[in-house]
């Protein structure tokens, strides 16, 4: 068949291993997925409400323009509902985006490490992916600016950063902007921006009217705790919605996930009590970091990427012996690291105490 030259030898997306696989892989009663960045605390209680209370007729399709949800995200955010634009995930947007922007010929830049879909959506376009290596976790992004050309078609900015969690002051963001040309899109990931506590954060939202090439990225997977439904979107100028629009399938959200993520915007003290507990959570993991002098990039995110100064995968295996998946940093090009979802204060506690034991087993400290 005549398929594209570029899917040769491409994998599929590997997720971590599912709990129960590893509950049968190791005979554990018990096991704490600290994987993907899921909210530990699952979503607003009155989502289930909702859920036990609300048999839908499902033999009628979804409205394809979620007018209910963009009615009340245009609310929330303070934009038209003109601006929005939704996707099965923010994973969809990025297909969208790919698809509408990115074809051979054209190039693309993004941070390394940083959201695997960026590279997997642009290779599987044909484009080429220019990846500048991340300072201390952070964006490069004179070097991001410099390697801009006249063909850069998209520039993926992450902000906190996927896998490294550290997010991008305003000041530093402005600079970057100012050095874009107009004519390429700026896409600004920002799956965790309930959860930035930084000073020099500023707020995004007015970028979009000072540089009509920004788009901003949102989803209700990560602190609204609804990563099941699979509810994303983009905020961004009108003109830029209305030419990706068409490359959207048409129903593209479910029924239930409009209906629960407009439900999961409303309860803002459920996020909140989230974020507060995500603090405390997220100093477990720096007080054993600064105990044991580990190397820690500073989070604004509901994980932490840290150095282990033993092998990760080692440490991965370990702990999934003890009823914990991570993620290895082996696999983001940064050996020796691990990237672990923040998760109720017990469940990091306990973490934390069998990796201590691993590592002394690792001989990483006595
Ligand atoms: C989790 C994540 C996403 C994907 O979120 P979905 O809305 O669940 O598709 C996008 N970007 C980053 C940086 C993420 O960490």
């Amino acid at each position: 068949m005549k398929w594209k030259q570029q899917l040769d030898g491409m994998q599929a997306y590997k997720p971590g291993k599912p709990i129960e696989e590893v509950q049968r892989e190791f005979g554990l009663q018990e096991v704490v997925k600290l994987a993907s960045n899921e909210n530990p605390f699952g979503c607003s209680p009155k989502v289930t409400a909702y859920l036990q209370k609300n048999a839908v007729n499902y033999a009628i399709y979804p409205d394809g323009y979620a007018q209910n949800l963009r009615s009340a995200v245009a609310n929330h955010v303070g934009v038209k509902e003109t601006q929005l634009l939704f996707g099965n995930g923010s994973d969809d947007i990025i297909a969208i985006l790919t698809r509408a922007l990115l074809y051979p010929g054209v190039n693309t830049v993004m941070a390394d490490p940083s959201f695997s879909q960026y590279v997997h959506n642009a290779e599987i376009e044909g484009a080429e992916v220019r990846k500048i290596p991340c300072i201390e976790g952070a964006h490069d992004l004179n070097a991001m600016a410099a390697a801009i050309d006249e063909h850069t078609s998209i520039v993926w900015v992450c902000s906190p950063n996927n896998p490294t969690g550290v997010v991008i002051a305003d000041t530093d963001l402005r600079e970057f902007l100012a050095q874009v040309p107009s004519d390429v899109l700026v896409v600004l990931d920002e799956a965790y921006i309930e959860y930035v506590t930084h000073p020099g954060h500023k707020e995004t939202l007015p970028l979009i009217d000072e540089y009509p090439n920004v788009l901003l990225m949102r989803t209700f997977s990560k602190a609204y705790g609804l990563a099941a439904f699979r509810v994303g979107y983009a905020i961004g100028q009108p003109e830029v919605i209305a030419k990706l629009d068409p490359v959207r399938a048409p129903f593209n959200n479910t029924i239930l996930s409009q209906a629960v993520a407009a439900i999961a915007l409303s309860d803002q003290d459920f996020l909140k009590s989230c974020c507060a507990a995500n603090e405390i959570g997220k100093k477990q993991y720096v007080d054993f970091c600064e105990k044991h002098n580990l190397k820690y990039y500073p989070s604004d995110t509901n994980f932490i990427f840290f150095n282990t100064n033993a092998d990760s995968d080692v440490v991965f295996q370990e702990l999934m012996k003890r009823g914990f998946i991570i993620r290895s940093g082996n696999a983001l090009g940064a050996p020796g690291f691990i990237r672990v979802t923040i998760g109720t204060e017990a469940q990091n506690a306990a973490l934390l105490a069998h990796l201590e034991e691993v590592l002394k087993e690792q001989g990483v400290f006595a």
